[in-house]
């Protein structure tokens, strides 16, 4: 599954904040993102909101986004609408990253597409129904 990178610029938060400092941003991404054979994801958009720690930033994420997809009973695609609250921590320079701990790059930005998407995927469920009464195909 291939995501487009979506960096967000910290630099300013991180250079003037100081520890437990908070900081909402507006995250907004609409590259359509095939994420298996049966859903599509359209686009999410939603809010970060950051909040400065010793050697991390803690990144809360609240967001909505529209996956296409298609009706575990009548076959017909639709538009799924879903709601996610998680969160990440990305590493500040201090300490040395392990494997697969996100990061504060060297230009002070933070990739949140990754994050963003593996949550989705992760959210879509196995049977979608286009609506809780769908009587499948008649
Ligand atoms: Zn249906």
């Amino acid at each position: 599954m291939e995501t487009e990178p979506y960096k967000l610029d910290v630099k300013d938060f991180l250079i003037k904040g100081n520890v437990g400092g908070k900081k909402t941003f507006e995250i907004k991404d609409s590259h359509k993102l095939k994420l298996d054979e049966e859903n599509v994801l359209e686009s999410y958009e939603g809010e970060l909101k950051l909040t400065l720690l010793e050697e991390e930033i803690l990144a809360e994420f609240n967001i909505n986004y529209v996956c296409k997809t298609i009706c575990a009973r009548c076959l017909k695609k639709f538009d799924r609408e879903g709601r996610l609250s998680f969160d990440r921590e990305y590493i500040v320079g201090k300490r040395a990253a392990d494997e697969g701990e996100l990061i504060v790059d060297k230009e002070f930005k933070i990739e949140i597409g990754g994050p963003a998407v593996e949550e989705i995927a992760f959210d879509i469920p196995l049977k979608p129904l286009c609506k809780e009464s769908c009587k499948g195909i008649k």
